[in-house]
């Protein structure tokens, strides 16, 4: 079991900062994904909790203890990468038993640990095998299993199902769900799939361009993003996101905007006048054949087997809205549209950061 926190970690590559000032609390038990585009400095973070870099500036402790500058293998964490890093020349068996062996323990002791994970993931048929004989599925639970066999504190998994095809990644996804679920240890794992990171963390931390964006529970980032950048990130189709300005009308602000006029529910006052970045999910933009403030003509209908992406322009704009199948919508047609106003959010256009 493990407790992670980084305090005010910083990390320069020559003369660019890779990450600036993170701080981190990562609950001994919880599943923290780091999610963000390519570059944003995932892995650096994941390789300077693992001990594998050093951080320019800050520390890193590891249930309150200082480790910053103690060497991986005296760390109680294991490292998972993307390419598995089997030794192809030894068994599964001893593949799984290596970092027990090369920690003196005795033949006896190792063969229990090999065969209790074995069991655990379903690999014990499979021990005598070579990695070049298994699947690509299969070589990752034995990745995993040599990362479990000596009960680390946390694991640290950097992309570990990107080298599975779509169905596999899927499945293994749950199974390691279930093995979070099970054994209750500290993950962190690193990934720039959004459904990776919706479907099992506990904590999302979101970064872009070497900082944390917003962290917290998978819905709390999906439902109320702190900027522009969370909300768009999240979510396919992404938010609908489009400048507006919030005006006053009988007592009620709306956002307008050409071809767009939308009820707020909030009485006149503070943003009156205010420009704003509106911003809608697809799923809560609603066609409607009764009275509605919203109008737009429909340009493209895709239909998804269980739903429709259905494209409009409403004004200068296009909008996408996500239908159940059949919808209303026809291309060339005119739709009306209804959006309930707790739907609607509002980011400051200069900073990007969630006003409403
Ligand atoms: P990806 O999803 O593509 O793996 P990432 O979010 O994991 O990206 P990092 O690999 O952490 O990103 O890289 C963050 C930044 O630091 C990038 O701009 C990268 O070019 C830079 N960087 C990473 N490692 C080094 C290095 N050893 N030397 C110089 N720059 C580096």
């Amino acid at each position: 079991m493990a407790r992670i926190q980084l305090e005010s970690v910083s990390k320069k590559f020559g003369s660019s900062f890779a990450l600036t000032e993170i701080h981190l609390d990562i609950a001994d038990g919880e599943f923290l994904v780091l999610l963000g585009p390519s570059g944003c400095g995932k892995s650096t973070l994941l390789r300077l909790v693992a001990g594998l870099t050093q951080p320019t500036g800050g520390r890193i402790l590891l249930d309150g203890k200082d480790i910053t500058v103690v060497p991986p293998r005296d760390r109680d964490l294991a490292m998972v990468f993307q390419s598995y890093a089997l030794y192809p020349h030894l068994s599964v068996a001893k593949n799984i038993g290596f970092p027990l062996r090369s920690r003196k323990f005795s033949r006896g002791r190792i063969a229990d640990s090999v065969a209790s994970v074995a069991t655990a993931l379903d690999l014990s048929e499979l021990l005598d095998r070579r990695p070049a004989e298994l699947s690509g599925g299969q070589r990752q639970r034995v990745a995993l299993a040599r990362a479990m066999v000596r009960n680390p504190g946390a694991f640290l998994m950097d992309e570990p199902l990107s080298n599975l095809d779509a169905k596999l990644r899927s499945a293994t996804r749950t199974e390691l769900i279930e093995l979070h679920r099970r054994i209750g240890t500290t993950f962190l794992y690193v990934t720039h799939d959004q459904v990776e990171a919706m479907t099992m963390a506990t904590r999302i931390a979101l970064m872009d361009n070497g900082r944390i964006e917003q962290v917290g529970t998978p819905s709390e980032l999906y439902d109320t993003p702190k900027s522009v950048f969370v909300a768009g990130f999240l979510g396919a189709p992404p938010m609908n996101l489009f400048d507006a300005t919030v005006t006053a009308h009988r007592g009620e602000l709306h956002a307008v905007a050409p071809g767009v006029n939308i009820p707020l529910g909030i009485e006149a006052g503070a943003h009156t006048d205010q420009p704003v970045t509106v911003g809608i999910r697809p799923e809560k933009m609603h066609i409607t054949d009764a009275p509605a403030r919203l109008h737009a003509d429909v340009t493209t209908v895709e239909n998804l087997g269980n739903e429709e992406l259905v494209h409009i322009r409403a004004g200068l704009n296009t909008l996408c809205i996500r239908a159940s199948r059949p919808s209303l919508a026809c291309v060339g047609s005119p739709i009306s549209i209804r959006v309930e106003p707790t739907d609607v959010h509002l980011f400051d256009p200069e900073t990007g950061r969630r006003l409403i």
